[in-house]
């Protein structure tokens, strides 16, 4: 899940882009205070308190050391829905992350492995008509995606973010963004204590 502020790396690229690379402002304050980020924008209208002071959220922080990230892709459902384009692989039809499961081509009953080049993505309803058959075969046969493509069908994909400050920095395509206030998530409310 998104977290209300955004950490770019020392280029003012994300951090990450599958999923984005997100932090909780208590997070960021601390991050902030030890000098390790600077604060490139804030939320307009979102104080946190302590007894002594008021400050307000940041909503982008960018590292002030460029962090080297890996070049793999980690293998779990979020990257295998979109290496998918969120499809069941046996009836090609599109569904929400939720509502697709993991499927093992090669059964593991008989020997089939959890990984990139055995999972494909499907529906409940192929999953459980395929059971412990390996008749049934997926649209194209599963590999290991690349970093740059997953970001690029990331891209490409909806996405919900906190705070429309965001926008110059993710590299998404505007269309696909839906701004939606994180004042409505109670977790990220509360007093500033550190
Ligand atoms: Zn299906």
């Amino acid at each position: 899940m998104t977290s209300c502020t955004l950490v770019l790396n020392a280029d003012f690229n994300p951090l990450g882009v599958a999923p984005l690379s997100t932090i909780n402002w208590k997070e960021a304050v601390k991050l902030m205070w030890l000098e390790q980020v600077d604060v490139l924008e804030y939320y307009k209208d979102w104080y946190v308190h302590s007894p002594s002071m008021t400050m307000q959220v940041p909503s982008v922080v960018v590292s002030r050391t460029y962090v080297k990230s890996s070049r793999s892709v980690k293998f779990n459902k979020t990257n295998l829905c979109i290496r998918d384009d969120h499809t069941c692989q046996y009836c090609l039809n599109p569904y929400g992350k939720s509502q697709l499961t993991m499927d093992h081509v090669l059964p593991r009953s008989k020997g089939g492995k959890t990984t990139w080049n055995n999972i494909v993505m499907a529906c409940t309803r192929c999953n459980t008509l395929k059971g412990n058959k390996d008749k049934m075969k997926p649209a194209k046969e599963p590999q290991r995606p690349s970093l740059g493509e997953i970001v690029g069908k990331a891209r490409r994909s909806p996405i919900a973010i906190p705070n429309e400050n965001w926008v110059p920095y993710i590299g998404w395509n505007p269309k696909l963004i839906t701004v939606s206030s994180p004042n409505n998530n109670i977790d990220e409310q509360g007093s500033l204590v550190l």
